[in-house]
């Protein structure tokens, strides 16, 4: 089993790769990945009280797979964003790359997702809110930008101890 202990922190270089998309043979294989991924949300949330999804990236698999784990594991592969709305939210974020570190940003209060399941169909969401920038937040680490790399300026960067 995964610890919080294999999840890359700040400045690791792999956290600024572009992932590669998931094929459907590739499946199989990234089943166990998916599990040790669901089960680092739940560490997360036991210990931060925060955390609803994480990306492959963030303990070294550079695949394009996302997993959001509140009260039920979802995988999301080779997720894509489309018609994001040109209305923006500011909000803090947060990540369990860096879980003492809160960024100030901008995120689109709506969009939509296409990506494949676990059983490799393809699903349409329209996701707005916490939803939109979770999922904002997740799939950037599969193209290997950071909240920080999002910050709105020199003051948008904050520490707090948990
Ligand atoms: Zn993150």
């Amino acid at each position: 089993m995964k610890t919080l202990d294999d999840i890359l922190l700040l400045g690791d270089p792999r956290l600024y790769e572009v992932c590669a998309p998931v094929t459907r043979e590739e499946l199989p294989e990234l089943m166990p990945v998916v599990e040790d991924l669901a089960g680092l949300v739940l560490q997360f949330r036991a210990k931060y009280g925060a955390g609803r999804a994480i990306a492959a990236p963030q303990i070294g698999v550079m695949k394009r797979l996302v997993v959001m784990n509140v009260g039920q594991p979802k995988a999301f592969f080779n997720p894509v964003l489309f018609d994001c709305s040109e209305e923006m939210m500011e909000l803090w974020d947060d990540c369990m790359s860096f879980p003492n570190l809160l960024v100030r940003l901008q995120r689109h209060r709506y969009c939509k997702m296409r990506f494949f399941n676990a059983s490799w169909e393809e699903e349409v969401w329209e996701l707005s809110d916490d939803l939109s920038e979770l999922m904002q937040h997740e799939i950037d680490h599969l193209d290997g930008v950071l909240a920080t790399s999002r910050a709105l300026d020199d003051q948008s960067l904050k520490l707090q101890l948990r």
